[in-house]
């Protein structure tokens, strides 16, 4: 169910916009708003969830999925060298926004490319 005072689900519901990379029926990918490296993204469950505590069990399986499908476009499309998934749980682990998410972070030789 949408949370009211989350803005996840707002992008998620296409009330707040965004850059986004792919979507179907239970995710969204989007370009981070303060990448860390070129090509930085999220994928966000549309439905609310908060961390990996409480994610449905195939839904955390369909990010996982997605995660290795937009990687590997991602690296032949930026040419990345290297690659980040990453995913907090919890404020005292870097958890920022509370609805769950993946982050897809190319990594690159050239520190050009690193924000
Ligand atoms: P966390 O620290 O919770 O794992 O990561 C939250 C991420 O969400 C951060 O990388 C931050 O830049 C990103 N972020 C926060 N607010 C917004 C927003 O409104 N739009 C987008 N696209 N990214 C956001
Ligand atoms: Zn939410």
């Amino acid at each position: 169910m949408k949370k009211d005072d989350c803005i996840f689900c707002k992008i998620a519901a296409g009330e707040i916009p965004s850059r986004k990379i792919y979507e179907d029926s239970d995710l969204i990918a989007i370009m981070d708003l303060n990448p860390t490296s070129k090509g930085h993204s999220l994928i966000i469950p549309k439905e609310h969830c908060t961390n990996i505590y409480d994610i449905d069990e195939d839904i955390a399986a369909k990010v996982m999925k997605t995660a290795k499908k937009l990687a590997t476009k991602m690296t032949v499309a930026l040419n990345c060298d290297g690659f980040n998934l990453l995913q907090n749980n919890g404020e005292t682990a870097g958890q920022t926004m509370f609805h769950f998410h993946m982050h897809l972070i190319p990594r690159y030789k050239d520190a050009d490319n690193n924000m």
